[in-house]
C-alpha cells in the first residue's frame, strides 16, 4: 500500500528543487491553493516591479525616448522565450498580437505557401479559438476544414491523422496538449505525417509552453504559437509569442501588413517591403507593458530550467492522480495516465464537475471547469506544493463524500 499521509507530501516538498521559487510570486492569501496555473498563472513579484518600473521610468520620465529599447522587446523576449523553452535558435520567436491572431497570421501565411492545396487538418478537441480560426479561413478561401475525431480524455490517435492527411492538405494545426484532457502529442511524429505528404505544421503550444520541454527546431516544426499568461506567468491577456523556422522565413508573408514588420520602418517608405527577420510577422505597435512582464515571468522559468519543471509537472500530476484514484471511487480520470502521454494538468469527470468547482472554490482551492463534466487541476510547476495537491483532494473527497457540493447551482456561470 502507497503511503497517502499528508507527511509524505511534506517530504515530497522538503526534496522539490524548485520550492524557493515559490517565494518569487505574489501570495496576499496564504491559504490558497491555486491550481488554475495552466489559465492564468500566478504574478511574479518580479513582473509587478518590472511593471511598476516601465511606468514609472520609462514612460513616466523616458517618454518617447524609451522607444529606443522599447523596440527591440518583443524579438528578446521571443529569443529567451525559445531558448528557455522551446528549443528554438535565437530570430525564429516573437511575441506579439493574441494567440488568436498568430495562429490566423501563420495560418493564411502558410496557405499562401500551398495555394494548389485545399484543405486545412485539425482535430476537433482542438481549442475553440483554434476551430473558429480554420473554420473561418475555410470559408473565406473556399477550403475544406478536415477535422479529426479525436478522444477527448486520451488525444489524437495518430492513425486517424495519417488517414487525413494527403496531397491536398495544406496545413495541419494541432494543440501539442489538449486543453482539457493534458493529452500530449508526439510532435515529432505529427511534423513527419504532415511534412510527408508535403503539408506545413502549425502547433499551438499554449498547454505545453512552459510545462513540457518542447523542441521545435529539433523535431522540425514549421510554425508555433502559444499564450503567455498561462505558465508563462506574463499576466492577464499577454501578448502571446510565434515561432517561424528560419529557413521557411523569407517565403511565406503574413496577411497584416503593419508597419512593425517593415523594412527601414521609419523611413516611412511608399509601400510594404517585410524585413527579412522574425519581424515580418509582427504587425503594430507592441503592448511594451504587457511585453516586459512577459519577459520577467520566462526569466523564472528560464531560472528553473524546463527539464525540471517538466519533472516536478509529472510527479505532481502523477501524485494528483495517485490520491484522486485512492480517494475519489465516484470520480474518472480524463486524462492519459502515462507520464509521457500528458501534460502538466489532470482532468477528472464527474457529473456534478461544475458544482465541485464551486465547492472547491468555497474551501479556498481554485480550480476549474471544462464542459461537459470535467474538473480541470493544473498544478503549475513552478508554484505548486505537493501538499496543495494533497490538501486540494483531501478538500474534495470531503466534497464528494458529505455531497457539500448540492449547495451549488447547476447552472455553469458565463466564466468557467
Ligand atoms: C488559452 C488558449 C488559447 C487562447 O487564445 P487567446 O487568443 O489568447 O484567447 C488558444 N489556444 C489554446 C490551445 C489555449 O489553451
Amino acid at each position: 500500500m502507497t503511503d497517502l499521509s499528508r507527511e509524505r507530501a511534506a517530504a515530497l516538498d522538503a526534496a522539490d528543487p524548485l520550492a524557493s521559487l515559490r517565494d518569487a510570486f505574489v501570495h496576499d492569501d496564504r491559504g490558497l491553493i491555486y491550481l488554475d496555473g495552466n489559465s492564468l498563472g500566478r504574478l511574479p513579484k518580479a513582473g509587478a516591479e518590472r511593471i511598476a518600473q516601465v511606468v514609472r521610468e520609462e514612460w513616466g520620465a523616458g517618454l518617447v525616448r524609451s522607444w529606443s529599447h522599447w523596440v527591440d522587446l518583443p524579438t528578446r523576449t521571443g529569443d529567451l522565450i525559445g531558448s528557455a523553452l522551446l528549443g528554438a535558435a535565437p530570430g525564429q520567436v516573437a511575441v506579439s498580437d493574441s494567440t488568436t491572431v498568430n495562429l490566423y497570421k501563420l495560418a493564411v501565411a502558410a496557405l499562401d505557401a500551398r495555394p494548389d492545396r485545399t484543405v486545412i487538418v485539425t482535430d476537433d478537441d482542438n481549442f475553440p479559438t483554434d476551430r473558429y480560426v480554420f473554420e473561418g479561413l475555410a470559408a473565406q478561401r473556399g477550403l475544406e476544414l478536415r477535422v479529426v475525431r479525436s478522444d477527448i480524455d486520451e488525444g489524437l490517435d495518430l492513425d486517424a491523422l495519417r488517414d487525413a492527411v494527403d496531397e491536398t492538405t495544406a496545413l495541419v494545426s494541432l494543440s501539442h496538449v489538449a486543453y482539457r484532457s493534458g493529452a500530449l502529442l508526439d510532435m515529432a511524429t505529427v511534423n513527419e505525417i504532415a511534412h510527408g505528404a508535403g503539408a506545413l505544421i502549425l502547433w499551438d503550444l499554449c498547454h505545453s509552453a512552459g510545462a513540457v520541454p518542447v523542441e521545435l527546431d529539433a523535431t522540425g516544426a514549421d510554425l508555433a504559437v502559444g499564450c503567455t499568461y498561462k505558465y508563462l506567468n506574463g499576466g492577464p491577456g499577454a501578448p502571446a509569442f510565434l515561432y517561424v523556422r528560419g529557413e521557411l522565413r523569407s517565403g511565406l508573408r503574413q496577411p497584416i501588413w503593419g508597419w512593425f514588420g517593415q523594412r527601414d520602418q521609419f523611413e516611412m517608405g511608399p509601400s510594404y517591403d517585410p524585413v527579412r527577420g522574425v519581424e515580418r510577422f509582427l504587425t503594430g505597435t507592441p503592448a511594451v507593458v504587457a511585453v516586459a512582464a512577459v519577459e520577467e515571468g520566462v526569466r523564472l522559468l528560464a531560472e528553473a530550467g524546463i527539464g525540471r519543471l517538466r519533472t516536478k509537472g509529472v510527479a505532481l500530476t502523477g501524485y494528483l492522480i495517485e490520491l484522486a484514484g485512492a480517494w475519489l471511487p465516484a470520480v474518472t480520470l480524463a486524462t492519459p495516465v502515462d507520464p509521457a502521454r500528458r501534460g502538466s494538468h489532470v482532468s477528472l469527470c464527474h457529473p456534478e464537475a461544475w458544482r465541485l468547482a464551486q465547492a472547491l472554490i468555497e474551501e479556498n482551492v481554485i480550480p476549474d471547469y471544462r464542459a461537459p463534466d470535467r474538473l480541470r487541476l493544473g498544478p503549475a510547476p513552478i508554484t505548486t506544493r505537493f501538499t496543495d495537491v494533497w490538501d486540494a483532494l483531501d478538500r474534495l473527497r470531503r466534497i464528494v463524500d458529505d455531497k457539500t457540493y448540492e449547495r451549488f447551482p447547476a447552472e455553469p456561470s458565463r466564466v468557467t
